[in-house]
């Protein structure tokens, strides 16, 4: 490694949401900092961009950002679909706010830097010294830190250095997504298709420019995605083969037992901090990456930056149980034993929609949600289920054994 080097309090990999939270929060903190990505911003991100009323909680308390009408559409207008026949059309309890991720992350990269995070776009990191806490990179340059937050999505180079693989290939998510050339206003149709694949759902989320139409799916079960979301695309309105269409991995209930090691935190997807039934991340990332900060801060401030991962693990067990809660829910959801009540739930019940939106919009959590769920669903979804499909939870447990 070369001898000039700087160093700082804290280094950020990754400067999406997750990242940019860190660094604006270590920042608030007073810590030093340098936060590195390999793009130069504004840089495009697969993703629906529904940010959720918990998101601009996350992003008001830590960028100090409001929503409003310039960078997002508004929308309170819904549709349930099933395979393609919509179910239901009604008006949201709550504004839905859709964005595009290549001005959000720039926005909120912006405010880190603004706020004096040393700014590394454009850059790899080439090697990884934890005995030294010091990092090379592509441009040469070494990088001393005292806490380092992986916060580089979900292929995360950090997650790989520290456990040889980022994911498990068969518990991971997989998603498609096109932006289909349909200029929208406010109070356009979202809507989301709940049986349009196994294990995952389909969304046309409208934006200002386009509409943004994806499906995603936990990867391990057994589906042609891309003859799904061709599928999709004709039923929803656009022609597969007019449109590009571009895929991306996306965790879905798969977080890190152990989110880093020592000195390292992993924050947002690198953390696999996903909501498996509604894919959500935007808030979980922003919000992992500020708790990220300060436990690094408390950590630094201790004198024992190598003890950030036992500060930062009690700080971020909300998240984990939240999507603990959420995975053995989606049970209910996904699952074709119980498909018949799902859908039948989905076109009547006022209250799981209720549900759904408190939750979008954090005025809910999985707990409350799931006693609001009936005896009868509660009695179905056994606690000895896995969380997963079940031909895929027996190949995880046989996986387990040999392992
Ligand atoms: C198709 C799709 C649709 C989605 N829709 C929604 C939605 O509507 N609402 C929602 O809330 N969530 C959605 N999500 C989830 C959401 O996109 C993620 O949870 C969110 O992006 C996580 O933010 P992050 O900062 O952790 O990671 P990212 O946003 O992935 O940022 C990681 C950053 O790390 C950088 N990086 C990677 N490797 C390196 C490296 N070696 N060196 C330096 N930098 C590196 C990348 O360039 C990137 O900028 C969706 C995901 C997908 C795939």
């Amino acid at each position: 490694m070369s001898d000039a080097v700087k160093s700082y309090d804290v280094v950020v990999i990754g400067a999406g949401p997750a990242g940019s939270a860190a660094a604006r929060q270590a920042r608030r903190l007073g810590l030093s900092v340098a936060v590195i990505d390999k793009a130069v911003f504004p840089r495009v991100k697969l993703c629906g961009a529904l940010l959720s009323g918990r998101g601009h909680k996350a992003m008001k308390r830590v960028f100090g950002l409001e929503p409003d009408h310039e960078h997002f559409l508004y929308s309170r207008q819904v549709a349930f679909k099933w395979d393609g026949e919509e179910l239901v059309r009604f008006t949201a309890p709550y504004d839905l706010t859709y964005t595009y991720r290549l001005d959000l992350d720039h926005r909120l990269l912006n405010e880190a830097i603004a706020a004096g995070a040393d700014d590394f776009q454009g850059v790899r990191v080439q090697r990884i010294d934890d005995a030294a806490r010091r990092l090379e990179l592509s441009t040469g340059e070494v990088l001393a830190y005292g806490v380092l937050i992986g916060a580089d999505g979900a292929a995360s180079p950090v997650a790989r250095h520290l456990f040889g693989a980022a994911f498990d290939d068969d518990k991971i998510g997989f998603a498609f997504e096109t932006e289909a050339p349909v200029p929208c206003e406010d109070e356009a149709l979202m809507s989301i298709d709940f049986r349009i694949v196994h294990w995952g759902y389909g969304w046309n989320f409208p934006k200002k420019q386009s509409q943004t139409i994806g499906l995603g799916a936990i990867k391990g079960v057994d589906q042609d995605l891309k003859a799904r979301m061709a599928r999709y695309l004709k039923l929803e309105g656009a022609d597969p083969d007019a449109v590009k269409i571009k895929g991306a991995h996306i965790p879905l209930g798969d977080y890190k037992p152990v989110p880093g090691r020592g000195a390292i935190l992993l924050a947002g997807d690198a953390a696999g901090y996903v909501d498996p039934l509604t894919g959500e991340g935007l808030a979980y990332a922003m919000e992992t990456g500020a708790e990220a900060a300060e436990a690094a801060a408390e950590a630094l401030k201790a004198g024992a930056p190598e003890t950030a991962l036992d500060v930062y693990r009690p700080r971020i067990r909300y998240v984990e149980h939240e999507l603990d809660k959420a995975k053995r829910l989606r049970q209910y959801a996904f699952s074709s034993t119980l498909s018949g009540l799902f859908r039948e739930k989905l076109t009547h019940s006022q209250t799981m929609r209720q549900a759904f939106f408190d939750l979008l919009h954090g005025e809910a959590t999985y707990d409350d949600i799931e006693k609001r769920v009936s005896k009868e669903i509660l009695a179905k979804i056994s606690r000895t289920m896995t969380g997963w499909p079940s031909r895929l939870a027996g190949k995880l447990r046989r996986k387990g054994a040999r392992g």
